[in-house]
């Protein structure tokens, strides 16, 4: 929100007496004088007004889960257990998921409260890798990784996948990363091959790992680097 607006709505002001407010250099934002009025100011940052505080700021959390089969990628569900129940009451209850995975699939998985963050790391345009290992049920075969690397056709959506890369790593088992985040892509690219996934482990998002020792349902926060990766 703008921090005009910001001083409006808290300090009930007009506009043109928060802009004077404002240009007057007696509003802090997180500690630093701002003068611009359109300054673009998070539910995270405070503000403040000589030394009262007029907007305390909310906790940001960016946390990766191992995501267990049998989870589904919600907040809530009237049925199935939710990857919600595994995290921590603590972290709040306005979190949301950077990245679904479908309900049997397992790996890495993000949540945060901070919209703007995920929208970065979520938008197809910014082309984040999402690296994924996959078993098959049918050997793969060879020409898998040159299809895969031209596109699949997806005929709901009426468009080609975007080129990603298939590692073969055994005869029913790759690494495959992607560059979008299309509903069950992996799933449907294979089975546009004429193959079926039997799993899906999502390995890395960007250059956000799934840590080896981080055990099926655990979760832990991010680290400041892998927070502030995110383009
Ligand atoms: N692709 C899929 O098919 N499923 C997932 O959960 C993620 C990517």
């Amino acid at each position: 929100m703008k921090l005009s607006r910001i001083l409006s709505n808290q300090a009930d002001l007009s506009r043109q007496q928060a802009n004077q407010l404002i240009a007057s250099g007696r509003v802090r934002v997180d500690g630093g004088v701002c003068r611009t009025a359109a300054t673009e100011v998070s539910r995270f940052q405070a503000v403040t007004v000589d030394d009262r505080i007029l907007q305390p700021p909310q906790p940001a959390h960016y946390l990766m889960l191992n995501k267990p089969g049998g989870y589904l990628s919600a907040t809530r569900d009237d049925v199935h257990a939710t990857v919600m129940d595994l995290v921590p009451r603590e972290f709040g209850e306005d979190l949301h998921i950077a990245g679904r995975l479908d309900r049997a699939s397992t790996g890495l998985l993000i949540l945060t409260n901070d919209g703007h963050w995920s929208r970065r790391l979520t938008e197809p345009v910014i082309r984040v890798p999402k690296v994924y290992r996959v078993t098959t049920a049918a050997p793969i075969a060879g020409h898998t990784a040159q299809r895969f690397a031209e596109g699949i056709w997806f005929a709901y959506e009426k468009l080609t996948t975007s080129p990603a890369i298939l590692e073969q790593l055994g005869a029913c088992e790759a690494r495959v990363t992607i560059f979008e985040g299309r509903y069950h892509q992996v799933k449907r690219m294979f089975h546009g091959v004429g193959n079926r996934v039997t799993s899906l482990h999502r390995e890395r998002i960007g250059e956000i790992a799934l840590p080896v020792d981080l055990a099926p349902g655990d979760c832990r926060a991010l680290t400041a680097r892998e927070i502030q990766w995110v383009p």
